[in-house]
């Protein structure tokens, strides 16, 4: 069988949490990478094209938020999960707001990694199925072949994560869908995370989409249940 492994790249400064995770990443079946610095991350990513990083945020130099950063725009297809110190809370969120599409919270057990990965990897295959219809939206068009979102013809970036919520919208136009339904349907039932994760998503998502995020247009809050994807 000439199966295609799925490339992860693992950031981490400490060569024995690092070292940890890439044999358990290689057990599980992908091909693993392995990078000590932030830069020597983004380097690495721009010239081996991982489809998963796997980013702690303390690391000397530039900061797993930094490299979220730098390779979110250019790499919108990549998926990024961070690697937060447990008490830093607010790290979750920050990682989340800059993009990133999962986090886990260090000391981990490496199966959930893995569980983790593989959950967002079926997620976009099955957004990726071929569908020759696009979902239109007065001047909002959802490419589901080119995983590729348009608003009045010019394209928006979507990571993976925020093209599969905003997916789950526009093919339930005016219908009230409560934030369990929709964090289910993304992240799936097993999943065992914050409903806040949803609420940042809503937030990036309005932020790329909407002329004032502060006064939205397309996604609007049902306030004690969900979001509606107006139909005004
Ligand atoms: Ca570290």
């Amino acid at each position: 069988m000439n199966e295609v492994k799925v490339k992860v790249l693992v950031v981490e400064d400490e060569a024995s949490i690092r070292k940890f995770i890439a044999i358990n990443l290689e057990r599980s079946g992908f091909d693993v990478l392995e990078a000590e610095t932030g830069e020597k991350a983004v380097e690495m990513a721009e010239a081996y094209k991982p489809d998963v990083l796997v980013l702690d945020v303390m690391l000397p130099g530039i900061d797993g938020f930094e490299v979220c950063t730098r390779l979110r725009d250019r790499m919108p297809e990549l998926i990024i999960i961070m690697l937060t110190a447990r008490g830093q809370d607010i790290d979750k969120i920050t990682g989340l707001e800059l993009g990133a599409d999962d986090y886990m919270v260090k000391p981990f057990n490496p199966r959930e990694l893995t569980a983790r990965i593989n959950t967002v990897l079926r997620r976009m295959e099955r957004s990726k199925l071929p569908e020759d219809v696009p979902l239109e939206y007065k001047n909002l068009v959802m490419d589901l072949k080119s995983q590729k979102f348009f608003k009045d013809g010019r394209e928006i970036e979507l990571t993976p994560t925020e093209f599969s919520v905003l997916k789950m919208f526009m093919s339930n136009v005016g219908r009230a869908l409560s934030r369990n339904e929709l964090f289910n349907s993304v992240w799936g039932k097993n999943y065992f995370g914050d409903l806040k994760t949803l609420d940042v998503y809503i937030r990036r998502i309005r932020e790329k989409i909407e002329e004032d995020p502060s006064k939205p247009r397309y996604i609007e809050t049902v306030w004690g249940y969900g979001y509606r994807w107006c139909d005004k």
